[in-house]
């Protein structure tokens, strides 16, 4: 590698991001971080985790496990065919770097109870979950502790968060800090990597969009289920007639519109038209199936490479993980250093007539 091109390398800072391997993304998704993750690839050096440890929390039967390995397949699918570029992106699961296990023991030390659960998160992701108070399990406590475990132990400086989880980078930045004035300098402290995009609507207008509410359009969907999906779609209840003025405002017809339609001249003629009740809601919805089909069709042909190559998929995950194992390996060798368990581990050995 040339010299500058070696520099650049090195300088570029890593991100470190990644999902659940819980089921397929959607255009929520695609809204809320795939679509940054595709243009913070070539800037960062990016790696995406798939954090079936996290996934622990809520899916833990052996089943649920059993389901880890297609999950993350088909999930990488759809990284890839999103635009994820592998040979930019080091995509790799959790639950195989062993050093995520320790580096977490470690770290639950560095952050009082009281603390995490004064996080908003907590509330939210047990209420999601369905998990009352009294049935906690300790491991939704410590979440974002395993989640700064993960971060630090890939030694990442930017994590993409949305506004709701800039309190787990702010952990993850006090357990650093809490760490190095202990121990000694090890980790950087992470910063956050703020987007604001307000989470994309649902299809029935009940939320957002997500797996378990039945109202996500997927990007692994066909043609025809988009357009199915699409034409059911929630739209201004009080249009009964397509001569009643509509309301384009909080509209998700319009609201995808404005989001994944390319062609702007189309959008305003259709707002103004549905404003004006001159347009049926049917005419709206066909412009949007549309407008997703050319939107959804080059990630389709790009899953469609990737799925002739089943290999490709498992090599990707693997090699990345391989990857991160030595990144990780590097980093509990420093934290062991630094917090003298090398000492200790040496010092155990047995001297002169001990074995190896
Ligand atoms: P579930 O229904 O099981 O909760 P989900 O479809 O909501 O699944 P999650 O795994 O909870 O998906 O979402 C992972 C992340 O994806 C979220 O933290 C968020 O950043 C992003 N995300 C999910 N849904 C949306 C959405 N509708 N709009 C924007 N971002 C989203
Ligand atoms: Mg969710």
């Amino acid at each position: 590698m040339p010299e500058t091109a070696n520099r650049e390398q090195s300088r570029r800072r890593r991100i470190l991001t990644g999902d659940r391997p819980t089921g397929r993304l959607h255009l929520g998704h695609w809204v809320g971080s795939i679509q940054n993750r595709v243009r913070l690839q070539h800037e960062y050096e990016t790696i995406l985790i798939i954090a079936d440890l996290h996934m622990l929390t809520t899916k833990r039967s052996r089943n649920d496990i059993r389901e880890v390995l297609s999950n993350a397949r088909g999930l990488v699918l759809d990284y890839l065919a999103a635009g994820i570029d592998y040979e930019k992106t080091t995509i790799y699961l959790q639950s195989a770097v062993a050093e995520t296990f320790q580096l977490n023991t470690i770290l639950q030390n560095l952050v009082t109870v009281n603390r995490l659960l004064r996080l908003p998160s907590l509330k939210q992701m047990a209420g999601a979950a369905n998990i009352e108070e009294e049935s906690f399990p300790l491991g939704l406590l410590g979440y974002p502790v395993l989640q700064a475990a993960d971060i630090l132990l890939a030694k990442a400086q930017l994590v993409p968060v949305g506004r709701d989880n800039l309190a787990h980078v702010e952990i993850t930045r006090e357990i650093a800090r809490h760490f190095n004035n202990t121990y000694g300098e090890v980790f950087e402290e992470p910063e956050p990597l703020l987007s604001d995009i307000p989470a994309l609507v649902g299809t029935d207008n009940r939320g957002k969009m997500s797996k378990s509410a039945g109202n996500a359009i997927y990007l692994s969907d066909d043609e025809k289920t988009v357009r199915a999906k699409v034409g059911s779609m929630f739209t201004d209840p009080k249009r009964i007639h397509p001569d009643i003025p509509g309301k384009v405002e909080g509209n998700p017809v319009f609201i995808y519109h404005q989001i994944f339609n390319d062609n702007r001249g189309e959008i305003e003629e259709l707002e103004a038209r549905y404003r004006a009740g001159k347009v049926g809601d049917r005419e709206v919805k066909d412009r949007l199936a549309d407008a997703l089909e050319r939107f959804l069709s080059p990630v389709r042909e790009r899953a469609d490479f990737f799925s002739n190559r089943p290999g490709l998929i498992d090599e990707i995950i693997w090699n990345g993980t391989l990857k991160v194992r030595q990144i990780a390996a590097e980093t509990m060798r420093e934290v062991h250093h630094k917090m003298g368990f090398d000492r200790v581990w040496k010092d155990l050995v047995p001297k002169g007539g001990g074995q190896g």
